[in-house]
């Protein structure tokens, strides 16, 4: 028989009472972060196992609470989601990496590609290839410097996601399969859906020894390989890790090992300075 709580304790829930208050005041908050400037973008390298040409990052963003301090997207993206909040925050996001990217590449005179995460709320209103399309021509960003993120849960209704990927790939920005292996949607997805990159999920690059292969991690960089697609290992920590990745046919890499997620300000200065040089 299931284990239950004595009634008189039921019906006092101050912990459950307490965070569904906070995440009221929390989306309360929300609505004004964007217009206070709370919000900003840290960017995460990636390294290029295969070209050396090209720099690619993932812009993450985060909230600069004035009272709570440093808030976590894992702590705020589900509630702007649920409250639509996201719209706006996504367009924000956009926007400043396309911006800032831009400058990147004006800075150091040559190509780099920004990866942005999608929620599949943004996806669902109705002008986003439009809000896209806008953004890159405001901001002068070629379009093929623009990879956008998707996960393995929006996949689900195929038919739905279909035909704004194919709007999204005609501009001439390019589609990546975030934490792929995490979730359960089916392998026949990743035939039918214009995607060109796949993230294999920090738990597979987690498990990885240097002694001894990986069976799982290989089959999708082998997948991935057959199916013509860019693969990239994410949240990689360890020198294991890394040598594990450098004897297989993986692309990239992503993880605290080669840069924590940083702030735009000190890509931009560190960039000038080696052009000084
Ligand atoms: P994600 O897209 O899978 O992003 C990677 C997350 O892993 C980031 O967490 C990053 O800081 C973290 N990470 C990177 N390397 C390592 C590592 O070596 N070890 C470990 N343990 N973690 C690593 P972050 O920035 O807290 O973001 C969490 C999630 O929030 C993201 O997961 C993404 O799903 C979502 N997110 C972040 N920014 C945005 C955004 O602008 N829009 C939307 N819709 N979601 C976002
Ligand atoms: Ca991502
Ligand atoms: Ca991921
Ligand atoms: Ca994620």
């Amino acid at each position: 028989e299931a284990r239950r709580v004595p009634e008189q304790y039921r019906l006092f829930e101050p912990t459950m009472a307490c965070s569904r208050e906070e995440r009221l005041l929390l989306e309360k908050d929300l609505y004004k972060a964007l217009e206070n400037n709370e919000l900003f973008l840290q960017y995460q390298p990636q390294l290029k196992l295969k070209t050396k040409h090209d720099f690619s990052m993932e812009a993450l963003v985060r909230w600069n609470h004035p009272e709570k301090g440093l808030i976590p997207p894992g702590d705020f993206i589900p509630l702007a989601e649920e409250s639509g909040t996201i719209v706006p925050i996504g367009k924000w996001v956009l926007e400043t990496a396309c911006r800032q990217t831009k400058e990147l590449q004006e800075t150091i005179g040559q190509q780099v590609t920004v990866a942005v995460n999608l929620s599949l709320r943004q996806l669902y209103h109705e002008n986003f290839v439009k809000v896209v399309s806008s953004i890159l021509e405001e901001t002068q960003l070629p379009p093929k410097s623009l990879q956008l993120e998707i996960t393995e849960s929006m996949t689900m209704d195929k038919n739905f996601l279909l035909p704004i990927l194919h709007d999204l790939k005609a501009l001439g920005v390019t589609i990546a399969l975030d934490d792929f292996g995490k979730g359960y949607s089916s392998i026949s997805y990743l035939k039918d859906l214009p995607i060109d990159c796949l993230k294999i999920d920090r738990e597979f690059v987690n498990n990885m020894s240097e002694d001894e292969r990986e069976p799982l991690v290989d089959l999708i960089i082998s997948m991935a390989k057959h199916l013509n697609l860019n693969v990239v290992a994410e949240g990689v920590e360890t020198m294991e890790q890394f040598n594990y990745l450098l004897n297989s046919d993986c692309d990239a890499m992503q993880g605290y090992l080669i840069s924590k997620p940083i702030l735009f300000e000190t890509i931009i200065n560190n960039c000038r300075c080696l052009n000084k040089k």
